[in-house]
């Protein structure tokens, strides 16, 4: 199926009698007839909903359909984009260990790896993505377990060489993890390029009403952890936690998303409300409309931006003055996303200016909705990184992120209008 077609049919397929929408349960737990039954999920002898803070139908349903929008072999929910990027990493790598990632990525998960799971005992090597193959090579070691960058970074706006990463991390024996969050699966598919896991903050464009935050992890399937057994232990020996289950042995190609799911989750769980599952899913039936239009409309305001006078500079991959336009070509030859960034000529001062300024953009820490929103990175999320960081970040201290919503284009234009003519 297509993936228009994925988006509307695929996860909850009722049958006979059974509700047409997909439906919310909104059970904690589940029933079994015998002692013995249950036993067994336990044991992961059979599988089965027992709790919800490992597994939930309404959760599982729709991370079928973003696994198949991914080309996956698994997949799974989580709590937030957070959860999914910190379980993601945790599930293969303990402390000891040590995780090579993008300079440019979020604000959120450069702290997660940097500070957080520093204190945990994972060290984190940061590279620039536009460093040469040679360069990236320099910076595995003997316990380096995963590479992680983004499709799309959020907010520099840097497209990922995938196949060069892959390349990279292949070389070394480790995996690439994707967040393909800004792209969305829509416009690119990280695996057909040689990623390994794919995760999503879905709080943006999939669930796309910035109604509920969530999160998901999708494995491809091609990677080999049994390959590799001393180097992946967790997935590779028995889990003492399960009387001694080896999840490659037991599972196969499910083996990751099945020791996120039955191990990390149960001990952390970070798991996705059904009820936000839900809301997810009905994002999701119209996420292919809807990156359509944010994908015109923001080329649209990104060029009209880009002629205006007291417009210093604009960064969008799909503008042919874009130094990532040949890789989004490349990558995402539909469009790459509805997020701009730009600054103005009067620098930091015009920009929280023109900010107050807008009427119809709102400002917000939210970005990817339907719904056009700005943010100032370095006044907000990006707040707590450095001058230096925040250059190695790609966020310029005027950088205004603006994310272009799915209204008429001419009125998002009208209201840039307005504020800049407002601004000295
Ligand atoms: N990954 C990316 C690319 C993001 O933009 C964000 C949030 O902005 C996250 C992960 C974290 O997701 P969440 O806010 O759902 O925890």
């Amino acid at each position: 199926m297509k993936k228009e077609t994925i988006c509307i049919q695929s996860g909850w397929k009722p049958k006979k009698g059974e509700p047409r929408v997909l439906p919310i349960y909104q059970s904690t737990t589940f029933k079994y007839e015998t002692s013995e039954q249950m036993g067994k999920l336990f044991d992961l002898e059979e599988s089965g909903y027992f709790y919800t803070r490992l597994q939930n139908p309404t959760n599982d349903f729709v991370a079928q359909k973003i696994c198949e929008l991914e080309g996956g072999v698994a997949a799974m929910l989580t709590s937030s984009g957070q959860a999914a990027n910190y379980y993601a990493v945790f599930n293969i790598c303990e402390a000891g260990g040590h995780v090579i990632m993008s300079s440019t990525v979020y604000g959120g998960t450069f702290n997660l790896l940097t500070v957080t799971m520093k204190k945990m005992g994972i060290e984190c090597t940061v590279v620039d993505p536009d460093a040469s193959y040679e360069e990236l090579a320099k910076a595995f070691k003997e316990n380096t377990k995963c590479v992680l960058a983004e499709t799309i970074a959020n907010p520099a706006l840097v497209v990922l060489d995938i196949e060069k990463f892959a390349k990279v991390a292949h070389d070394h024996n480790v995996p690439l993890i994707v967040d393909n969050t800004f792209a969305t699966p829509i416009n690119c598919n990280p695996f057909e390029w040689g990623a390994d896991i794919v995760t999503h903050s879905t709080t943006k464009y999939m669930d796309g009403h910035a109604m509920s935050v969530g999160g998901a992890i999708v494995d491809s399937g091609n990677f080999d952890w049994s390959k590799y057994p001393d180097k992946f232990p967790g997935l590779c020996y028995p889990d003492d936690s399960y009387h001694g289950v080896t999840y490659t042995e037991k599972f196969g190609k499910g083996a990751y998303i099945t020791k996120a799911t039955v191990q990390l989750m149960r001990d952390l769980g970070s798991i996705q409300a059904p009820q936000n599952a839900f809301l997810l899913n009905v994002g999701l039936e119209t996420l292919p409309l809807r990156m359509e239009r944010h994908c015109s409309n923001a080329l649209a305001v990104a060029k009209w931006l880009e002629s205006h006078e007291k417009v210093a500079w604009v960064n969008y991959p799909g503008l042919e003055s874009s130094k990532y336009h040949d890789l989004a070509q490349k990558y995402m030859p539909k469009g790459t996303c509805g997020v701009i960034s730009f600054g103005l000529k009067g620098g930091r001062e015009a920009a929280s200016d023109m900010m107050d300024k807008l009427k119809l953009a709102a400002i917000v820490t939210h970005v990817a909705d339907a719904r056009t929103c700005v943010l100032h990175p370095a006044s907000h999320t990006h707040r707590q990184m450095t001058d230096e960081q925040l250059v190695e970040a790609g966020v310029a201290p005027d950088l205004i992120r603006f994310s272009v919503g799915i209204e008429h284009v001419d009125d998002i234009i009208a209201d840039l209008a307005q504020a800049l003519e407002a601004v000295k």
